[in-house]
């Protein structure tokens, strides 16, 4: 069976998580994590990086530091996981869900607009697939609007737009390296901060509310509770395995790619023929090969190619279920608009295995079993 997904291990990961035990100190924010994020301050250009438990716990900062309160207003796709919309909702917040576009399955940027009321406090985007939403257009309306812009870019590490890096475009940037992810460290993530301004506030609420942060650089004799906050800071453990993969980041990306184009090819003749569509990568985007994902006519198609690869060995799983059409995304939310594409196109897209390490002879054997199914 080719599983859908292989957590990426290249080898010196344990290396690394060894020299970590031998420092003794295995807590957070030790050298692990500090080379972890000066690669990624390096690497995207951006001054205000910290490592975090998850991309989940990187928007639930982002929440605390646009300071949603009950009642605003968050535009987002509904197409999206779960954590994108529950950062906000803990904050009492009321979640806008807008339309995708068809071709990329990220939010239609020209619909934001009419969802904004004088609640609106935050529009928050997902690069799905790692493909970068319309940021142009995205951050001029919020602009105009005095909105704040958060970046799920948890799919989106090592992608741009437009040259720049995602993540680094709104006012936050969430990063996952969840172990489902192309880069990772088992559970945890990044946020990305664009106003040095906010910097010190995050650093508190990622250390319980405590100038801690503060106290290690000497900046203050003494730490204590400042404000409110929680502990978003991942173990060193986590960070060892992390700084491997990151000083290996671009050989996992360019090995994704390749296969993401591999998949491309092999199936294009399908498309051609109208049988089946193809994920779609505006000139301006540079994806990263997080997903390959394709088409098929309707739900029933997709259920007959899931079983339908699943006897030939091949794990293939659809994606999100859409948040407006579950019981908390009735309660916490409400849609924008009309679900022109949102429900249909979500039922028809189906992921096929993705990971560093999946071999070409592997996406030959998976491609021709979809090209068996249609013929
Ligand atoms: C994976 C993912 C998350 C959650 O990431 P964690 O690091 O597991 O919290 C959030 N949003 C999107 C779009 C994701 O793909």
């Amino acid at each position: 069976m080719i599983s859908f997904n292989v957590p990426p291990f290249l080898g010196p990961e344990k290396d690394y998580i060894s020299q970590a035990i031998d420092m003794r100190k295995i807590c957070g924010d030790g050298e692990f994590t500090a080379r972890c994020s000066k690669w990624l301050r390096e690497q995207t250009g951006s001054s205000g990086v910290l490592l975090t438990t998850s991309c989940t716990h990187a928007l639930e900062m982002s929440a605390l530091l646009c300071d949603i309160q009950p009642g605003d207003e968050v535009i987002m796709p509904s197409y999206t996981f779960v954590s994108t919309a529950d950062a906000f909702v803990l904050r009492g917040a009321k979640i806008v869900f807008v339309d995708i576009r068809p071709d990329t399955m990220n939010i239609d940027e020209k619909l934001i607009e009419s969802a904004i009321t004088p609640k609106t406090k935050a529009i928050t985007v997902v690069h799905y697939a790692g493909v970068a939403c319309e940021m142009d257009t995205i951050t001029e309306t919020a602009r105009r609007h005095g909105l704040f812009v958060i970046e799920d870019a948890a799919q989106g590490v090592m992608s741009t737009y437009k040259g720049k890096v995602l993540g680094t475009i709104g006012d936050c940037g969430c990063y996952s390296f969840h172990e489902t992810k192309n880069i990772s460290m088992g559970e945890g993530g990044a946020l990305l901060i664009k106003d040095p301004g906010l910097m010190e506030r995050a650093e508190i609420i990622r250390e319980k509310g405590t100038d801690r942060s503060r106290f290690f650089r000497g900046q203050v004799d003494k730490y204590t509770w400042v404000d409110a906050g929680s502990s978003y800071l991942p173990s060193e453990l986590n960070a060892a395995y992390l700084l491997a993969q990151l000083e290996m980041a671009e050989k996992i990306t360019d090995a994704r790619i390749r296969c993401w184009e591999r998949y491309y090819e092999r199936l294009l003749p399908l498309q051609e023929r109208g049988i089946l569509e193809l994920p779609y990568v505006p000139k301006e985007c540079k994806h990263n090969g997080h997903m390959f994902y394709i088409k098929a006519e309707n739900l029933d198609e997709r259920s007959r190619l899931i079983k339908h690869l699943k006897e030939n060995g091949v794990e293939a799983v659809f994606h999100y279920i859409p948040l407006h059409t579950s019981p908390a995304g009735q309660k916490f939310g409400r849609f924008s608009g009309t679900d022109r594409y949102t429900s249909t196109e979500s039922e028809r897209l189906l992921r096929l295995p993705m990971y560093y390490g999946l071999t070409d002879e592997e996406t030959d054997m998976i491609c021709d079993s979809v090209i068996k199914f249609y013929s």
